[in-house]
């Protein structure tokens, strides 16, 4: 855990290191900037509460993570920019009905005043999904979330049969936490979602975290339709690797899926620092053209940026 006095010392001339590691990545690459498709702003209240389970290892973390951008909102904003990313989101989800309207405003209103925050939504699975789904369109919704892991629904619920025709109509990108990382719960791993997508197969379902720890059977799905996307969020760090690790012989096929991967982080929620993240992508040896692709060009691209 991080003292107060440690945390102070970051923030000045250790904060400016990392930057400093984030532009050297950026120029070994050959990219101005960035675009990271998951990180997390959500309202203070549902932030705090965010961070207490993490501090307190929750059932569905399953170990001590502490928040390496425990900060406020113009700070963790100020350093995303600092890092070069021009376009981020602000993935925010319910854990129980009756929260997703209210988030979803809260969202729209964060999105009018940070342009530079891809406009994101979220829905629960309940009566009157859709209709959340569709007003959140109507406010202008560039991107989705959706937790199965911790919304602990099934993505097949008859409750949310209208809402994934709607989305796959819009052809709106659906960042779906789905594999069974950290913890599995009831309805994670590719088995729902392979269902999901039989019924939907246009449907533009980004696979979060590369789908940790089924990362093989998300590839898979991913290789089957073209709509599928996968995003890198903690892929690769020394943290994942420790339960988690990617299977090095499916590195070609991540290769091969360059134009359909995406730079995502979870910022701030993160047990290690932003430049760790992207340091680690590299490590992979997966290439420059395949860092690029994934750390702007593909997210440009899906944005239309
Ligand atoms: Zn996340």
């Amino acid at each position: 855990m991080t003292s107060a006095t440690e945390q102070g010392t970051r923030n000045g001339p250790v904060r400016e290191d990392e930057r400093a590691r984030v532009a050297a990545f950026r120029d070994r690459v050959g990219v101005d900037q960035l675009v990271d498709v998951h990180t997390h702003f959500m309202p203070k209240r549902l932030l705090d509460k965010v961070w207490a389970y993490f501090d307190a290892a929750g059932p569905l973390i399953g170990r001590p993570w502490p928040i390496t951008y425990r900060e406020d909102e113009d700070r963790r904003l100020a350093t995303l920019r600092g890092f070069g990313v021009r376009a981020f989101t602000s993935m925010l989800y319910p854990h129980k009905p009756g929260m997703a309207r209210s988030l979803n405003d809260w969202s729209a209103d964060f999105a009018a005043r940070t342009p530079d925050c891809l406009h994101t939504a979220t829905f629960y699975a309940e009566p009157g999904a859709e209709d959340d789904v569709r007003r959140a369109l109507e406010q202008g919704a560039r991107v989705f979330k959706c937790h199965v892991q911790v919304g602990a629904f099934d993505p097949n619920d008859p409750l949310l049969k209208a809402t994934w025709g709607l989305l796959a109509e819009a052809g709106v990108p659906v960042v779906t936490h789905c594999g069974s990382g950290p913890v599995a719960t009831e309805h994670t791993g590719p088995g729902p979602i392979a269902a999901l997508l039989a019924r939907h197969p246009r449907l533009r379902l980004v696979v979060a975290h590369l789908g940790m720890p089924e990362y093989a059977e998300f590839l898979a799905l991913a290789e089957r339709y073209d709509g599928v996307l996968l995003d890198t969020t903690m892929a690769f760090t020394d943290f994942a690797e420790r339960d988690a690790p990617f299977p090095r012989e499916a590195l070609p096929r991540l290769a091969a899926l360059g134009d359909r991967v995406l730079l995502g982080t979870d910022f701030p929620n993160i047990p290690y620092s932003y430049a760790h993240q992207l340091e680690t992508l590299e490590h992979t040896g997966l290439g420059t053209p395949w860092l690029r692709a994934v750390c702007h060009d593909n997210g440009a691209r899906l944005f239309g940026l």
